[in-house]
This record gives structure tokens, sequence and C-alpha cells, in this order.
């Protein structure tokens, strides 16, 4: 099939007009495409919000540092039916521990925002202070690897903007990041609080 003209050879420069002319069509569609899209981002924005699945997270710690807020709108949650309540806690503990305790060295959470509570002999109940956790996901990896997997990460819609694309989405390693309804924000495992 020619690509040409009519008279076989190849098109000649387009007349300055026509050329505007094109131009200014074209402009037109992909603005006609970009409203149609925008409008339908901000009707999604209001029905949908951003979440994390906890089942694909390989804790790459993006969360912590691609959100647009800092610190990031994502947060370690607790899944009290899964937890072990161990007294050497994969997710609270660091590996190289001198000792089973709550002392600031031996922790792993890098801004103590997990607190250790004794319940009875041998169990401890661990409880995020939200307002310290920066959703590094260090303690989720610790958790998964020693642990139930009780601790993992969320998107706290208390502190989200809802972006139109979320900036964490667009980085996640593991595509672990989706469009929920407004009504069921959460990929919660197990009574997570
Ligand atoms: S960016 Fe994805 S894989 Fe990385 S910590 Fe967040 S949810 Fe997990
Ligand atoms: S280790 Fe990271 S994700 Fe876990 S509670 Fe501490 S700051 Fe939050
Ligand atoms: S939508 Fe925006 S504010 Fe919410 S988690 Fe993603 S980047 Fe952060």
């Amino acid at each position: 099939m020619s690509s040409g003209n009519s008279t076989g050879s190849p098109p000649g420069p387009l007349p300055r007009r026509a050329f505007l002319r094109l131009g200014l069509a074209g402009l037109a569609a992909a603005a006609v495409g970009g409203v149609a899209a925008a409008a339908a981002r901000a009707g999604e924005r209001r029905t949908h919000v951003w979440q994390l699945d906890p089942g694909k997270c390989v804790q790459c710690g993006r969360c912590e540092t691609a959100c647009v807020l800092t610190p990031s709108a994502v947060k370690a949650v607790h899944a009290y039916d899964l937890c072990g309540y161990c007294r050497l806690c994969g997710g609270y503990h660091h590996p190289q521990a001198r000792s089973i305790d709550s002392a600031a060295e031996n922790q792993l959470c890098p801004t103590g925002a997990i607190r250790r509570t004794f319940v009875e002999d041998p169990f401890f109940e661990y409880t995020i202070v939200e307002d310290r956790c920066i959703g590094c996901a260090v303690c989720v990896k610790g958790c998964a690897m020693f642990g139930n997997g009780s601790l993992f990460l969320q998107v706290r819609h208390d502190r989200c903007v809802n972006c139109n694309d979320c900036a964490i989405a667009r980085v996640c390693p593991a595509d672990a990041f989706r469009r929920v309804p407004v009504d069921a924000p959460y990929l919660l495992k197990g009574d997570a609080r």
C-alpha cells in the first residue's frame, strides 16, 4: 500500500495553514483525551483509595521513602490473633540483641515505634506507636523471617492524600499497590489493629 499521495510521489511539505489546522486538531484531540482521563481519575478517586496487599509486599523499604508525605502514609499494623506473643520477637528484637529486653540497643525498629508489654510468663504484647512509625518495613521483614507474619504494612487513610498516581505504587517492585473501594479501604490479615 502506498504511503504517498495520489500521484505516487512522496508527500511534500504541508502548507503552513494545513499544518496549523492539523496541529490544533491533534492538540484538541489530546486535550479531550486528557480531560476524559482526568475526569475518570477524579471519579475513581472519589470511590477508591490506594492500598497495598500484605500478601505481595516483599518489604523493600520504598513505602518509607517514595510516599509524597514525610513521614509516609504507610504504617505497620499488627494482627494480634496471628501473633505468638513471643518473648523473643523477630519483629521487635535486633538479631544481634545482647539480651531479650526492651533496651533501645536491642530493638530492631529505627524509631522505637513498637511498645513491648509483659502479659504473663512467657508472653509479651507488641503494639505499634503509629505516630513514630515511618513505614520502613524492617519489623515486617523480621516478623516474616522468624515469626508468624503478624506485623505488616498498610496505607493509613487518615494520613494518605489519595494521590491520582500513588508515588509508591509506581516504584513498588512487588506490584502490591492497587485501588480498593473506599468503603473497604484495608487489606488486613487477621484481627489487625
Ligand atoms: S514498596 Fe511494595 S514491596 Fe516495598 S515495602 Fe512497600 S508494598 Fe512492600
Ligand atoms: S520497624 Fe519501621 S515499619 Fe516497623 S514499626 Fe518501626 S518504623 Fe514502623
Ligand atoms: S497515594 Fe500519595 S499519600 Fe497515599 S501512600 Fe501513595 S504516595 Fe503516599
